[in-house]
């Protein structure tokens, strides 16, 4: 049903009157420094999750990622798990975020753990990326559950693991455990921008090329083969055509920013000849011909395109070059990729937000996909549930950065967005 006025305006006092409790959630996740790399403090801060949601009536779980990339006794994958059941059957809606943090880097002017509080913003490493967003859904959850206390169905909140490095020992494995499996409807608090659903993400196909070329001494390079001029080779190929190609090709999806709205590729790594020396070694490199070139490229692709079209763009030219260029030899790895994913405009959940975005902010929001993934690939590809959307206060631009912020005005106005959206969905008309 639609959030009659008065329960809205209800909603909205009492998320207001929330306004300290919030700031004091927020600030007691970003004063757990979970860094991740390596995994930091996760069962700290899934601790601190479930002892929170079960004084709001929550059942909690907490599950370890066993035996996921990174999980070991010393660095444990901990999830938090918590459910909250209404008094009739319905549908559930789960809010996920990611408990894990980048590392701090340089360039700071605060405590990146104090989670001071300047100016009506919160300080600090991971307030925007994503401990604002997740305080901000069980601020949401909380004051639904007393506004609405006979509501059908079941809420979800879940603090995961690892999203920054993959998600593996995070949503993925709780996907693959089934975790899903009963869930209608997904927001993930990414801080995506108070106004704005972010639908999905684009493609990703990450692979390897390595030239083959024979060592020799350097004073006698025409005794051996260069792999590191046939990289180059391969390199004047992407830039004569595969880049022009990339940029013709554009999409129809609501990529923000701009410039990720058509195909794009990074070269993420480029290696070639003698490896690096430790650092206390002060001598000079032997003379060799490089016999070996290693390249990592980062190819970005749209819904649009089939992966085999990626793939085969690239293998053509390596195979054009094995045709032309004498003793060229190479081999592609892929290393990893994600399909694009884009949830339908029609899709429960987004309409459900889209129109709690207007009641709360008066305007219609922006549609829009993140140039780079998270965690929805694997609710989409292991949990196989479309209805699933990103939606969190935020502005994406801070994440990651030095002197990150959360603003307090828009986690309440976001807290207002998914409270309300609680409303359309699990109370019956
Ligand atoms: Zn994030």
């Amino acid at each position: 049903m639609a959030a009659d006025q008065t329960l809205a305006d209800r909603l909205s006092a009492r998320i207001e009157d929330k306004r300290g409790d919030l700031i004091e959630l927020t600030q007691d996740l970003v004063r757990i420094p979970t860094l991740n790399p390596p995994g930091d403090n996760y069962l700290e801060i899934c601790d601190f999750l479930a002892r929170r949601l079960a004084a709001s009536g929550f059942e909690t779980q907490l599950i370890r990622g066993e035996g996921t990339p990174g999980d070991s006794d010393r660095y444990p994958r901990w999830n938090v798990v918590a459910r909250r059941e209404g008094v009739q059957a319905g549908q559930c809606v789960h809010f996920n975020s990611h408990i894990d943090v980048v590392e701090v880097g340089k360039g700071w002017t605060r405590d990146p753990f104090g989670a001071e509080l300047i100016g009506g913003r919160i300080y600090g490493r991971g307030a925007c990326d994503m401990k604002g967003g997740l305080a901000a859904s069980i601020i949401a959850a909380e004051a639904f559950i007393q506004a609405c206390p006979e509501y059908a169905g079941s809420i979800e909140i879940s603090g995961t693991a690892d999203e920054e490095t993959g998600g593996y020992g995070g949503v993925a494995f709780l996907a693959e455990e089934g975790h899903y499996a009963h869930v209608d409807h997904v927001i993930i608090p990414e801080p995506l921008q108070k106004d704005r659903i972010c639908l999905g993400h684009r493609g990703v196909w990450w692979a390897e090329i390595e030239t083959h070329g024979e060592i020799a001494h350097g004073s006698m390079p025409f005794l051996g083969d260069c792999a590191v001029r046939h990289m180059g080779a391969v390199l004047r190929e992407f830039e004569d055509k595969l880049y022009p190609h990339l940029a013709t090709k554009r999409t129809e999806m609501p990529v923000v920013p701009e410039g990720a709205r058509q195909s794009t590729m990074n070269i993420n790594s480029l290696h070639g000849g003698l490896s690096e020396p430790d650092s206390d070694f002060t001598g000079f490199p032997s003379a060799c011909v490089p016999d070996s070139a290693r390249m990592i490229i980062d190819r970005r692709y749209l819904i649009e395109e089939p992966q085999a079209e990626v793939e085969a763009e690239v293998k053509d030219l390596l195979d054009g070059l094995a045709e032309t260029r004498p003793n060229f030899r190479y081999d592609l790895r892929e290393l990893w990729s994600v399909s694009p994913t884009m949830t339908d405009k029609d899709a429960p959940v987004v309409t459900s937000v889209a129109k709690a975005i207007e009641t709360v902010t008066g305007g219609a929001p922006d549609y829009v996909v993140s140039p780079g993934t998270y965690d929805q690939k694997h609710i989409d590809r292991i949990g196989r549930l479309k209805n699933c959307i990103a939606y969190g206060p935020g502005l994406l631009e801070l994440a990651h950065k030095p002197d990150e912020y959360i603003d307090v005005d828009d986690m309440i106005a976001s807290a207002k967005v998914m409270a309300l959206c609680l409303v359309d969905l699990l109370c019956p008309a």
